[in-house]
């Protein structure tokens, strides 16, 4: 049975995406469906825009212009779904039983922002502060280490 996804206020951010059947562990939840554009095309539309809903795939030359209930669906650091690409398809799947009425989320490991930070209010107990992917972390402290020297020499 598929899951009967709503779209409701969310304590996490405005709008969130809530079951109200349950959902079964290793269960394909639904498609983060939308049109596929370049990240130059992206980054142009969406300059001025503080909320995104785009997914990176493929080479991440590639974002999905995210179209449908999965867009609603936030970033926790401690998420009950993860995303799953499949020949260029994202799919939301449960990482645990989910019961009715429960917020779905996942955690979004964005990259590449020109963002300076994009913190993180999931308020989980284990929350990172921020929705960035560990590998982005890694990347803004190997560019500030640089810079901290190009400015001493
Ligand atoms: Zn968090």
């Amino acid at each position: 049975m598929p899951a009967t996804l709503v779209i409701r206020s969310s304590a996490i951010h405005a709008a969130g995406c809530y079951t109200t059947t349950p959902i079964r562990k290793g269960a394909r939840i639904v498609e983060y469906d939308g049109p596929r554009i370049t990240k130059d095309v992206a980054d142009e539309r969406y300059a001025d825009r503080f909320v995104t809903y785009l997914f990176g795939v493929g080479d991440r030359n590639t974002v999905i212009d995210g179209f449908g209930a999965a867009m609603f669906i936030n970033h926790s650091c401690n998420p009950n779904c993860e995303t799953q690409e499949i020949d260029e398809r994202v799919f939301v799947v449960a990482i645990r039983n989910i019961a009715p009425g429960e917020e779905l989320t996942y955690e979004y490991n964005l990259y590449d922002s020109d963002e300076e930070d994009q913190p993180c209010y999931c308020g989980a107990n284990v929350c990172r502060g921020t929705m960035f992917s560990e590998e982005e972390i890694r990347r803004r402290k190997r560019i500030a280490a640089r810079t901290a020297k190009a400015g001493r020499a």
